[in-house]
This record gives C-alpha cells, structure tokens and sequence, in this order.
C-alpha cells in the first residue's frame, strides 16, 4: 500500500539559498538534457523508406536514452565541477524528468494519449527535486535530514503512520514556502481489489455540471460553495491591476507574488470542496456511477467556419472560451480521482459510465427529447415526466451502469444525415 504526505518545511535562510541555487542547476541540466534530445529527433526521425540515401551519410550518433543520459552525468561533473554540490540522486532525476516528458510526446501514456511538445523550463518554471532514496531515519523528531542540504525543520502536522517506511522525498517550492512529499509504503498490505456488486439500492448516479457542481440521481444537487467564487473575484481584480503595471518593475513583482498566493489558495479550497463533496456522496452509497467524461476533448475550441468565398464567418468561439474557462475551473477530472481515491480508501467502487446521449434521453419512457445547453428543464411529451435536465441525466446515467436499459435509442450518424435531408 501506497501514500504520501506533504509537510512544510522550514529551512534557515543558508538552506533556502543551497535549495534555490540546486533548483536553478537542475532546470539548466533538465534543459540540456531536453535539447539534446530534441537535437537527435530532429536529425534522424526520418523512417527508413522515405530516408534520401543519395546523399554522404554522417556519423550516426546514438539516440541518447535515459540510461546513456544518466550516465554523461559523470563527464558533467568534471566539466562542471559546482554540479558535485548536487546530490548525485536529484541530478539523475533530471534525466528520468527529461524521459518521462519526452516519452509521453512520442509514445504517449498508458492509455496512449499523446502529451504535446516538452518545453524548455523557464526560471520559476522548475519548482521542484527529488530525493529517489531516503529511509525512515533521515525523518526524526520535527525535522528531515536531506543529505548536501542538511537537517531540516519541518512542521509534523500528523504523524507518518505506523508500519509505513518512507521512500522518496520531493522538495517543492511553492508561493508561500517550501514543501516536502514524503512518498510511504506498507509491504505488509497488499492492495485490495474491491468487488462490490451495484445494486438499485447501493449506488448512486451523478451529473457534473457547470451551473451546479453535481446533480444526484436521488434528486440532491451539490453547489459550487461561494467562498470559491469570492476569491475567484478577486483574483481577476487583482490580475487586471497587473496589467496595468511596468513590465520589470517592483510593483509588478511583489503584485505577482500576491496573484500567486491566491492562486495557491484557490486551488487549497478546491482540493477541500471536492474532498468534502466526495465524502457527502460516499456516505450514501458504495458504488457511484459517473460519467465517462472526456475533459480535453470537451475543452476544444471551436471549428472553424468558412461560407462559400472562403470568408470566415462567426463560429461562437468567444462563447467556448468562456466555458472552457468554466470547465477548467470546475476541476472535474480532479475531483473524479480524489472520489476514486476516497472510494478506495474504504473499500466502494467508482464506475465509469459512457455518457453519451443521457442528457438527449428521457430517464423513464428512453425516448429521445432534445434540447439546447440553455434549456434546464426536462418535460417528456411521451411520459409527461417534468424534472430538472441534471437530475434525469443523472438517474438515466445509474440506469445505464446497472445495465437496465442498454437499449437507449442512439441515433447513427447515417440516421440523422437521412433526417437532415428529409426536413
Ligand atoms: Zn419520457
């Protein structure tokens, strides 16, 4: 069994100053890394087949990998002899950085989603190192001992739970301090695979929206909380009072710095709501159904559109920022991994459900009844069923993942071309 822990640190002004200087050293070696990469793919990408072989064929340099990276280390060391100050562990974390990036751009994650184009770091934009070996007696009493760094204080807010031997340590600098994630691990549990069978009775269907966080299939709604939207307020006061102010200048740093405390704030209070409205929802049921939702797709923007002379006309763009903008801010993805998280943790399941024609769709008769984003209510003409539009999605998505009714009517791309045509 797995978990983490983030505590604050507490570092004297000496130990800033060495964790400051490391976080600069890294970003340099994570850039160089980076580009020397990037300078591979860049000259020998061509497939073989379509590879020109007419011209004079250059040494071929082997393609630098995580290994042969790690291992160029030693030769930056004798170049560059102030590297030897960085504990030799948080300089070939680097390079696994480098991997990690790099292989989500090609290869594309376990699900086979493709990152975009790994970027250079810019100053402020390397935030963190990693220890990849501490034990259990680098942590005593209220401090951390970071070997080249020293002994750390530390704020032990809660105890590291018994039986649990702590693993790696990431150093972060956040806007308001530094931090320390002390990954734990407890051989002795195993990972238990819940198996929990999702009756009427035990679960409990929900519809993420905009206007309200969650509609519930028992009719309950969960609502965004105002506090939320109070700093949210502020902050776009406080970004526009940027704007306003030289580039380079004081005021515009120490008003930066302020922009990037609430930011940090914002973001603590989400974290909290989503914790708190996953466990409102987890004491009611053990199995919850949620929507299988593509964020990022769902976040595009919008296509193009051009009349017959090749004008581009209106396309509702400046509408889908603003929701794009609502969508990111809800955090969906988010708060579906910690529900997940929490489900886990006490042994309840989260189950994905295809979403796909539940809001169209009416929750008693199945038939289907379409409606625009803008209309909030769903009155059925076949059933005479008049509820909230949420709230039918939401009881239809439960209907679907208890595998009642797989018998939604979809309509087919061909079927609704044939309609088009027709009307
Ligand atoms: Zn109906």
């Amino acid at each position: 069994m797995n978990i983490s822990h983030q505590y604050k640190l507490l570092p004297t002004q000496a130990q800033k100053a060495i964790m400051n200087r490391w976080l600069d050293m890294c970003r340099a070696e994570y850039n160089y890394l980076l580009a020397e990469r990037f300078d591979w793919w860049e000259k020998n990408r061509n497939d073989v087949n379509s590879c020109p072989l007419i011209c004079h064929l250059p040494e071929l340099k082997d393609n630098p990998n995580y290994y042969s990276q790690k291992r160029a280390l030693v030769t930056l060391k004798q170049e560059r002899p102030w590297y030897k100050d960085v504990h030799s562990q948080v300089l070939q974390d680097c390079a696994k950085r480098v991997k990690l990036a790099f292989d989500r751009f090609i290869k594309g994650d376990c699900n086979g989603n493709r990152s975009g184009k790994p970027r250079f770091k810019a100053l402020n934009r390397y935030r963190s190192f990693t220890y990849t070996q501490i034990t259990g007696g680098d942590i005593t009493g209220n401090a951390i001992n970071l070997s080249k760094v020293g002994k750390v204080k530390l704020i032990l807010h809660r105890p590291i739970p018994d039986g649990f031997i702590a693993k790696t340590a990431i150093i972060s600098k956040k806007s308001d301090g530094w931090y320390v994630t002390i990954s734990l691990a407890d051989e002795s549990v195993p990972d238990i695979k819940i198996d929990v069978t999702p009756t009427k009775e035990n679960s409990v269907a929900l519809d993420l929206g905009l206007e309200k966080f969650a509609a519930l299939s028992t009719g309950k709604f969960i609502d965004i909380p105002q506090y939320f939207r109070c700093s949210e307020d502020k902050c776009a006061l406080l970004q526009q009072k940027v704007s306003t102010r030289k580039k380079g200048s004081r005021a515009k740093k120490l008003l930066n710095r302020k922009v990037g405390k609430l930011h940090q704030k914002i973001a603590r209070q989400r974290k909290q709501f989503h914790f708190e409205a996953a466990g409102k929802i987890l004491t009611n049921a053990d199995v919850v159904f949620v929507e299988n939702l593509k964020v990022r797709n769902m976040s595009k923007r919008a296509k193009p559109k051009q009349d017959e002379t090749g004008k581009f006309l209106h396309n509702g763009q400046a509408a889908k920022s603003g929701l794009n903008k609502s969508i990111a801010d809800a955090g969906w993805a988010s708060f579906l991994d910690i529900l997940s998280f929490k489900a886990e943790k006490a042994g309840q399941k989260v189950v994905k459900v295809d979403p796909y024609g539940t809001s169209q769709h009416c929750s008693t008769c199945l038939n289907k009844v379409p409606k625009d984003l803008s209309e909030r209510w769903h009155s059925c003409p076949s059933c005479s069923l008049s509820i909230d539009r949420d709230t039918n999605s939401a009881i239809l998505i439960k209907k679907l993942g208890l595998d009642v009714s797989l018998s939604i009517k979809r309509s087919t791309r061909k079927g609704r071309e044939a309609h088009a045509v027709l009307s």
